[in-house]
């Protein structure tokens, strides 16, 4: 196998129901199981083919196919007969997605917190958050549904006011064609920043009356009667291409996962069972033959999934969905995750195989959360929320004695820096609304100086203003002439 080619292998891709277990094929459209409701995964019953092939040919495959020049190739299709190998090559859309960057931490900062601790950089995907590994499956998927049935117009929905929507919106507008993008938000409850990229990837934005909830009930109802893509996370194409952050770990490591562990934060928790299924994955097939040790993590303003783990008898435990408080890891701010089924099916498998440390979650206050994406950020990386999550859940995992600084601690930042600055202002100028309950820490509060006022400019001459300006730069940081 060279990696110029497009792989031959083609699965066999069924929709599995996880609520009644039920089967349906892929050449129809299925946002959720049409007999029950439940949501489905995605099976492809020529996996076990997959195993002729060693777990060292495998590891050769997607090394060799990280230097494809294939265009279909170099994002994580790269790792196509694990992800929806359906797929023609002319059906997969690239917009650059995947293989983001695993950077660790400095010195500095792991003497600070007595980890060892590497950011994967989710946020550097192309609308700048881990969900565009999701549509670019989701897309490319859909492109094949209108080549194989000569559909000539179909719209994808997304109810969302975040980064579903931006990532949405970007891949519709790349494909074009038949395809077009519709976003629902919840009238005047969206910030022009969240407005701002479905806006600029040119999707009919509509607004409801309402909060999300009343937004995504007209999405579903439209899903059930009309012929539209709907690309929330129950659309288990997207949980497929999600897989392809764990495939990059383990790549990433030389297919070493000893002593990894790996920190994500659980929203509506499509990222964390993508990752284990993934890892499943690629343990089954033998390329790693060892599981890395998996944590989620959530904000006690937000932690259904946290509670149910809680209760250490799995017979003991119960599922409730609760009513979430205002979280910074506002992406993750979810009472009712529509991925929990998913998550206990991949958790029983990943602890069948490493045991009850396997898979854990921890809760971690909304002040850690805040503290921990400063710190990070003031240390080199380019943590989001979410990211600040992921590190502040090492942290507290170090305090239970869950994990050691021999172990290295993998933090998903799911999303830029960038995308969620409006809580670093909120800390840095101490006004976060009380509900969130943080406090800053007003030593690390940063904010620019005005070095000269414009009414002194305008009395100076234009040599006088830099050398006064240059002077008064002088005094503040006491420079010493050479
Ligand atoms: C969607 C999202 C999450 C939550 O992911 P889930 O798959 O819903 O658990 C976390 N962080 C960011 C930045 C997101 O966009
Ligand atoms: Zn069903």
């Amino acid at each position: 196998m060279t990696a110029d080619l497009f792989p031959s292998y083609r699965g066999r891709m069924e929709y599995f129901c996880l609520g009644c277990g039920k089967r349906f094929p892929t050449d129809e459209l299925y946002y959720t199981c049409p007999d029950c409701g439940g949501v489905f995964l995605l099976d492809n019953l020529n996996f076990d083919e997959l195993k002729k092939t060693s777990g060292e040919q495998w590891r050769a495959i997607f090394d060799q196919r990280a230097a494809s020049k294939k265009t279909a190739l170099r994002g994580i299709f790269r790792f196509y007969e694990l992800m929806a190998p359906v797929l023609e090559e002319e059906d997969i859309v690239y917009l650059g997605e995947g293989n983001t960057p695993l950077v660790a931490s400095s010195p500095a900062l792991n003497a600070a917190t007595g980890l060892t601790t590497a950011y994967k950089n989710d946020g550097q995907n192309p609308s700048a958050s881990f969900k565009d590994r999701g549509m670019a499956c989701g897309f490319s998927y859909l492109r094949s549904l209108i080549r194989r049935h000569g559909w000539d117009q179909i719209l994808t929905v997304c109810a969302s006011t975040g980064d579903t929507s931006a990532a949405a919106a970007l891949y519709a507008s790349y494909a074009g064609g038949a395809i077009k993008s519709v976003v629902i938000l919840p009238h005047g409850k969206v910030t022009p920043a969240q407005l701002a990229q479905p806006l600029g990837s040119g999707a009919v934005v509509l607004e409801v009356p309402g909060v999300f909830d009343d937004c995504m009930k007209v999405v579903e109802h439209l899903a059930d009667n009309y012929r539209v893509a709907l690309l929330n996370s129950k659309n288990a194409w997207r949980i497929l291409g999600q897989e392809s952050y764990a495939f990059e770990c383990a790549q990433w490591f030389d297919w070493d996962m000893k002593d990894k562990c790996i920190f994500v934060p659980i929203g509506n928790a499509g990222n964390i069972t993508a990752i284990m299924a993934g890892f499943l994955k690629l343990y089954d097939l033998g390329v790693i033959t060892e599981l890395p040790r998996i944590f989620g993590v959530q904000s006690h303003h937000a932690d259904p999934v946290y509670r149910y783990y809680a209760v250490d008898d799995p017979k003991e435990r119960e599922y409730h969905p609760m009513k979430v408080s205002a979280s910074v890891a506002q992406a993750a701010m979810i009472g009712n995750p529509v991925s929990f089924p998913r998550v206990k099916y991949f958790a029983e498998k990943f602890e069948a195989v490493g045991g009850k440390r396997a898979f854990q979650v921890i809760q971690v206050t909304e002040q850690q959360i805040m503290d921990s994406m400063i710190q990070a950020n003031r240390n080199g990386h380019i943590a989001c929320t979410q990211g600040g999550e992921s590190f502040a859940g090492a942290k507290r995992a170090l305090e239970l004695g869950l994990v050691s600084k021999d172990e290295l601690c993998v933090l998903d930042s799911t999303a830029h820096q960038l995308k969620f600055v409006d809580f670093q202002n909120m800390y840095f100028d101490n006004s976060f609304p009380p509900e969130f309950g943080v406090k800053p820490d007003m030593a690390l509060a940063n904010k620019p100086e005005l070095v000269i006022s414009l009414e002194e400019k305008e009395t100076l001459s234009e040599a006088d203003f830099t050398r006064k300006t240059a002077d008064k730069v002088v005094a503040k940081l006491g420079l010493e002439k050479k």
